[in-house]
């Protein structure tokens, strides 16, 4: 088990998100994000756009994708 913060997935506040692999921590950051969006939280809404304005670059998306994934393999495994 991993465990890494909503600013460390690209977001805004230190909520932590707990999981085994990449692809389920960005699920629940996904999710969070989602959550957050919907409250109207200024500051998720700000990185959401950032993300959007990343996401019109392919090359620029996968390399920060590829960059969260190493932040995760780095972090060590607690149990
Ligand atoms: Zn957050």
């Amino acid at each position: 088990m991993k465990t890494m913060t909503c600013k460390q997935l690209g977001g805004a506040c230190d909520l932590e998100f707990h999981a085994d692999t990449f692809e389920e921590m960005a699920e629940q950051s996904k999710k969070h994000g989602m959550e957050m969006f919907q409250a109207g939280d200024a500051g998720h809404l700000k990185a959401m756009n950032e993300m959007q304005e990343l996401m019109r670059s392919p090359d620029a998306m996968t390399k920060w994708f590829d960059n969260r994934r190493k932040d995760f393999e780095a972090i060590p495994n607690n149990e």
